[in-house]
């Protein structure tokens, strides 16, 4: 529990919200101002900042919890896609510094763009970035 965060506050109930879902490490909700019908977040019920402190059980039981949502989704609203969206820093848009996943349902036309501007690239560009995140990778 950390002093003043908002998702600690809904994770140990004194903050009202619409749960969807709950285990040992997550509390599944519905995100009050929704990007389409049926935008969940997926709450760690541990405060960490975002992914840069996340701990490896709520890292590897995170993708399968998301994918069961997922399919969840698929069956009950009938969406015709989802978009996993998972924001890290100001600079990634995280406005809420409590680690927390998007999972939201796509629909034919729904108005929605979470999509980025393609950009370019050369081959040396790319082999020097590739070989500069793979010397920051630190294996188990
Ligand atoms: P971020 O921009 O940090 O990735 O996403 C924060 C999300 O939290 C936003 O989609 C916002 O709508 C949602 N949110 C912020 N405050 C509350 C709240 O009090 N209750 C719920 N259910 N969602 C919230
Ligand atoms: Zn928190």
């Amino acid at each position: 529990m950390s002093d003043n965060c908002i998702f600690c506050k809904i994770v140990n109930g004194e903050i009202p919200s619409r749960q969807v879902y709950e285990d040992e490490l997550f509390r599944i909700i519905m995100d009050v101002s929704p990007a389409t019908k049926g935008h969940v977040l997926v709450l760690t019920k541990k405060h960490y900042r975002n992914i840069f402190d996340l701990a490896d059980i709520e890292a590897s039981r995170l993708l399968v919890l998301a994918k069961k949502i997922a399919i969840a989704m698929r069956e009950s609203l009938k969406c015709d896609g989802i978009n996993i969206i998972q924001n890290n820093e100001s600079a990634a848009g995280q406005t809420v510094f409590h680690f927390h996943m998007h999972i939201i349902p796509r629909y034919e036309n729904d108005g929605q763009n979470m999509l980025w501007t393609p950009g370019t690239s050369d081959a040396e560009e790319l082999e020097s970035l590739a070989a500069a995140i793979n010397k920051g990778f630190v294996a188990d």
